[in-house]
């Protein structure tokens, strides 16, 4: 993997990310080698087959200061949004009696921290196939911290004069980056009706991001992505209309959902990866996103 360290992702020069000590390109076939083998002499060729030596696989960056993964472990309990229904699982193969294990999932493009294609919410827009990887590597971050609002109230949102305080403080949003709400919501996620939050009145209630908030970004700057730390880029209230998805995903732009650890990435100087799984004629997929701290 060659990621450029700090600049600009699209100049040719880059800096090799790929952790010491790990070797580029063999290592898969040899697996693929040693499991043909293993195939031939029978399954308990495969057992055969040992761990790396302890630290072999650990990441010794040269050119950034951490990773923060944004993303939470897929769990047959992770909430839900009431459109969807929780993931299922089980599993088919054991190693005890069939010499592998697997598990065989049933989720929705949406379960999880996922990113959503502007087909999502536009008849005729681009898929998650669609998406080029230079729209989904190394964005610089922008983190719009609403967490103290928050946790006085469920429904606020990321407004126009959050925008207008973080770019005081911090300067204007780059170009092709992605703005993303830290709320603080992603420490309810092991109580799902917490993070769901449904009221008295059958809404659920979260924050999300103002749709005047998301016009503003899409007249005055150019931003790639929106992202948030709860089940859904609008408020959780806005249950019929869903006006940031509309005009968001509308405008050719994608969104990040279920996003974990923003408190731990800056406000500014991060870059974004989130790749999502590129399901066939996708609305959305899920990925592993982190942030490449500088
Ligand atoms: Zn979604």
């Amino acid at each position: 993997m060659c990621v450029p360290a700090h600049a600009d992702l699209h100049a040719s020069a880059c800096t090799d990310l790929r952790p010491t000590g790990v070797s580029a390109g063999p290592s898969r076939r040899r697996f693929l080698a040693s499991a043909a083998a293993g195939a031939a002499v029978g399954i308990g060729g495969l057992t055969a087959l040992r761990p790396a030596p302890a630290g072999a696989a650990k990441l010794s960056f040269t050119a950034a200061g951490g990773l923060v993964d944004l993303t939470h472990t897929i769990t047959d309990t992770f909430p839900w949004y009431p459109a969807f229904s929780p993931a299922q699982r089980r599993t088919v193969y054991r190693v005890e009696t069939n010499g592998f294990y697997a598990q065989q999932w049933e989720v929705w493009e949406h379960t999880g921290t996922h990113l959503e294609a502007p087909a999502h919410f536009l008849a005729g827009g681009r898929h998650v196939t669609d998406l080029g990887l230079d729209e989904l590597v190394g964005l610089p971050i922008a983190v719009i911290d609403v967490a103290a609002r928050a946790a006085q109230d469920p429904n606020t949102a990321v407004t126009v004069t959050d925008l207008a305080a973080y770019e005081k403080l911090y300067g204007r949003i780059p170009d092709g980056s992605a703005v993303l709400m830290h709320s603080a919501w992603a420490k309810r996620v092991p109580t799902p009706g917490a993070y769901q939050n449904v009221g008295t009145d059958g809404r659920l209630h979260f924050p999300g991001f103002d749709p005047e908030a998301v016009a503003w970004l899409l007249a005055n700057r150019d931003v790639r992505g929106i992202g948030v730390d709860t089940l859904s880029l609008d408020l959780g209230r806005a249950l019929e209309e869903f006006p940031v998805h509309v005009n968001w995903l509308g405008a050719d732009r994608w969104g990040l959902e279920n996003l974990a650890n923003l408190d731990k990435v800056p406000p500014r100087g991060a870059r974004l990866v989130a790749a999502p799984t590129p399901y066939q004629d996708g609305s959305a997929g899920q990925c592993r996103a982190f942030a490449i701290v500088a």
